[in-house]
């Protein structure tokens, strides 16, 4: 099986995505983009895209279960990095199987 986050993309179009204002390039040893989030709160930033419905974020380039990638992926914060830590492999998690279901796709490992 081919890498399946490779193509996949679901997560990145199911979910809100926020994390703390330390994962941002304006704070020391943070990296990702400010101009692709939103504030929540003064601590709390969100991935612009990511609270619309239908959820995409703005980050997510390509096409949901066909060839879908993160655009920022050296950069992406720190919530997509401990999202299903083991789908790379093909095994996933319930919230892996909640997003692939949401988009009409089967869970990993099914
Ligand atoms: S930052 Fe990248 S990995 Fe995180 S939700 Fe957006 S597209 Fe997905």
């Amino acid at each position: 099986m081919a890498e399946p986050c490779l193509s996949c993309g679901a997560c990145c179009a199911s979910f809100r995505v926020d994390f703390h204002v330390a994962d941002l390039e304006t704070s020391p040893g943070g990296c990702v983009p400010v101009a692709l989030t939103v504030p929540v709160t003064a601590t709390l930033v969100r991935m612009r895209g990511t609270d619309e419905g239908p959820p995409r974020c703005i980050a997510l380039a390509g096409k949901v279960g066909q060839q879908a990638s993160c655009t920022i992926y050296e950069n992406r914060p720190g919530p997509c990095r401990d999202f299903a830590p083991f789908a790379a492999l093909g095994i996933g998690d319930e919230g892996c199987a909640r997003a692939r279901r949401r988009h009409g796709l089967t869970p990993l490992g099914e």
